[in-house]
């Protein structure tokens, strides 16, 4: 059998490139009705048409082809002879009626076609189709998708039903077809399809779930991994059996997960956006850079990205999202040089301005001005590595890890700040691993933001251009992949690598090698220290950037005690442990905390710690402005867009030919639910190549004065664009 995983990493990952130019920018809109489908037969087209491409700028439009709410899963909006069509609906072919209409306003239809949630009474009809769990119950009877329905696997027979519904979708003449799902689900797949598969590959019957020390279940994560990759290529290929420049796209991870696998990187090949949600969820807290980070990941992946918005107000679909949180992540979405898309699950409220003006209050300058989002290149010295590997299979090895961590703040004059209980059960011990490779990428990512340091993520082999890589606890990689890190640096590259960073190979498994001794500089681990969120520091030996020697920087939770090589410099030391709020300061520890050696013509710095978990915990300043400045000092010469003003305003930098594209997003105000931005002034965009002369603001319409380089932009209520050249 085809194993997707035994490619090189090279031919699996498309070069990166970003192709915002392919069919130019793209804004996605879909409408539902599901309290009453048959509204459908009342509407106006092509006054809807006209109304969605003016006040939501749309140019894409999804219409259901199957319905996508409770007990309608498997039925369609239009006429086959193959599949049921909704009652409701009537004589009405919802996909080819409303076509015209949309073409006339030059939007793109494809269909949404749900492969993820299914009636009970649907599953009985067709036995053996649904995802079975490791005690042989059926997912779907054991947890129910939203309360009600069941879910199919797609190694079962319906994988050609499905093939089908997508081939007949076609025939209407549309442009292409988002799936929803299907998916793996957790706990899943043992049904006796799953059991086949798996052991003409395996010889042997799939082991229990969550067995993370048996080389089986690493057999087991990667088959459900597959599955997902091998059902996406069969259903782009049923779409392109009908329309050969077809558009299929699935909903994809907003991140590598092994539970729930659909990772871009491996389904990039196979569909035409990579695109995964990134929804306001129920809760008070906001993440700053959701939007932003999802784009900017799904971009990686080398196709066109797009963040899915639903506009619903959390867990109450029936109502709009609320106006700044919508104009935000649209922003974000646009400055990470992804497509944009938003969803009214009501779509009674289409036609009210508190659902349409957000959006086109932010969608409006993409409309107006699509060069400045189509065929553009990061600017990124800067690159963030994301390791797929690690997120399958990362389970750290240190037991002083496996601790629950207390901290709270000091209130009623009692404090706490420490290791609590022991985390002994493997897959605590995987979901406690998952959490500290997840948390330190997005960590660094917020810090490396908030300091508008330009980024990028790195899902494959190209590190073109880059200036840093960054390695944040990135544990598990191929001897191939640390080949090519260890080239880049030779040729005069730097590497910033955290923690575990390459201590595992690619399955997991404790890495014989020398990386973490002959290239990282780290020639010994003694464990780790105690977990604490308190008095805790490390202190500077030799003075960088702002830091002087003997300053102090908040220690983060996780450390390693690690034995430098000789050949290393030691600029940053952490302090013995005092244990104890209001402790008198111990001396220094036998352990770096920032440890910099010279690798070929480049140079490596080793971080023994996880500084981004604790930042995107805690938001130290202190430690953000640690981090920076390590970076700061590997780059080759000044970045050549720099701003000042708030930090609440993030940057994004692109080139595009000769020009430089700047989109800034104002992220201030009350970041937290309901969201409201307060307008940003007082923003300088300094631009060190003195070829620029002229600036444009494309939201606020206007010719900046440049002087020195240095430009004042107008007040940002949420986002503004500039093109300089
Ligand atoms: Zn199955």
């Amino acid at each position: 059998m085809e194993t997707y995983f035994h490619l090189g990493a090279s031919e699996r990952t498309p070069p990166y490139r970003f192709r915002g130019g392919y069919m130019g920018h793209v804004r996605m809109l879909r409408v539902d009705y599901p309290q009453n489908w048959g509204r459908l037969r009342e509407l106006d087209f092509g006054r809807l048409a006209k109304f969605k491409r003016e006040k939501y700028c749309c140019n894409m439009e999804w219409l259901p082809g199957t319905l996508g709410s409770e007990g309608g899963g498997h039925l369609v909006t239009f006429d086959t002879p193959h599949f049921a069509k909704a009652p409701l609906l009537e004589d009405m072919d919802l996909l080819r009626e409303y076509l015209p209409h949309a073409e006339s306003q030059a939007i793109t239809v494809i269909a949404y076609l749900n492969l993820h949630w299914y009636s009970y009474e649907f599953a009985e009809e067709h036995p053996g189709w649904e995802q079975v769990l490791r005690d042989g119950r059926p997912y779907g009877r054991v947890r129910p998708l939203y309360g009600n329905g069941t879910t199919m696997c797609p190694n079962s027979p319906w994988r050609e039903w499905a093939f089908k519904l997508i081939e007949e979708a076609m025939r209407t003449g549309i442009k292409g077809v988002f799936l929803d799902g299907p998916a793996v689900y957790p706990g899943c797949c043992y049904c006796e399809h799953c059991r086949k598969l798996f052991e003409e590959r395996t010889g042997r019957e799939p082991p229990e779930w969550g067995d993370w020390e048996s080389p089986l279940w690493r057999e087991f994560v990667k088959f459900r991994s597959e599955t997902m990759v091998r059902f996406l290529r069969d259903a782009r290929e049923a779409a392109k059996r009908v329309r050969e420049d077809g558009v299929v796209f699935i909903n994809s991870g907003a991140w590598p997960n092994w539970e729930v696998p659909r990772d871009v990187r491996e389904l990039a090949p196979y569909q035409d956006f990579s695109g995964a949600e990134a929804f306001f969820h129920l809760g008070v807290e906001v993440d700053p850079y959701f939007q932003l980070r999802t784009g900017k990941y799904l971009r990686a992946s080398g196709r066109p990205s797009v963040v899915f918005v639903h506009h619903a107000q959390g867990v109450w679909h029936y109502l709009p999202l609320q106006g700044d949180e919508m104009r935000l992540a649209l922003a974000q979405t646009l400055a990470s040089g992804s497509n944009t898309w938003t969803a009214l699950i009501n779509g009674e409220l289409l036609e009210r301005e508190e659902a349409w003006g957000p959006v086109r209050d932010v969608l409006k300058v993409a409309d107006e001005h699509p060069e400045a989002f189509e065929g553009l290149e990061p600017y990124a010295p800067v690159g963030i590595y994301v390791s797929s590997e690690t997120a399958l299979f990362y389970r750290s090895r240190e037991s002083g890890v496996y601790r629950r961590v207390q901290a709270e703040a000091e209130e009623d004059l009692v404090a706490k700040g420490g290791a609590g209980a022991r985390i002994s059960e493997l897959s605590e011990q995987k979901a406690t691993s998952d959490a500290l490779a997840r948390g330190e990428a997005y960590g660094v990512f917020s810090m490396l933001t908030h300091s508008r340091i330009p980024n990028r993520f790195v899902l494959g082999p190209d590190f073109r251009d880059l200036q840093v890589l960054f390695l944040p606890n990135a544990a598990c990689l191929g001897w191939e992949e640390k080949d090519r890190i260890r080239k880049f640096v030779r040729d005069g590259g730097a590497v910033v690598a955290s923690f575990e960073a390459g201590r595992y190979g690619p399955e997991g498994e404790p890495a014989e090698d020398d990386f973490f001794g002959e290239f990282l500089g780290a020639e010994e681990v003694h464990g780790t220290f105690p977990l604490e969120v308190r008095e805790e520091y490390i202190r500077l030996r030799q003075g960088f950037g702002s830091f002087r020697p003997g300053d102090l920087v908040p220690r983060p939770t996780y450390c390693l005690k690690v034995v430098p090589s000789e050949d290393t410099d030691v600029l940053a030391s952490f302090l013995e442990v005092t244990g104890q709020h209001y402790a008198p300061l111990k001396g220094e520890s036998p352990y770096p905390a920032l440890i910099v050696r010279s690798y070929g013509k480049g140079k490596v710095a080793y971080l023994p710690a996880l500084f981004g978990e604790f930042y995107r915990r805690y938001r130290d300043g202190t430690v953000e402005r640690f981090v920076v400045e390590v970076i700061r000092e590997l780059l080759d010469g000044e970045l050549q867009v720099e701003v000042e003003g708030p930090s609440s305003v993030v940057c994004e930098v692109y080139r595009k030919e000769g020009t430089w594209v700047v989109h800034l997003v104002n992220c201030g105000g009350d970041m937290k639910r309901p969201v409201d931005l307060v307008p940003a002034t007082g923003v300088k965009v300094r631009f060190e190549k003195p070829e620029v002369k002229k600036v444009r603001a494309l939201v606020a319409g206007r010719e900046l004065a440049i002087a020195g380089g240095l430009v004042e932009v107008p007040r940002i209520d949420v986002y503004e664009v500039l093109m300089a050249g």
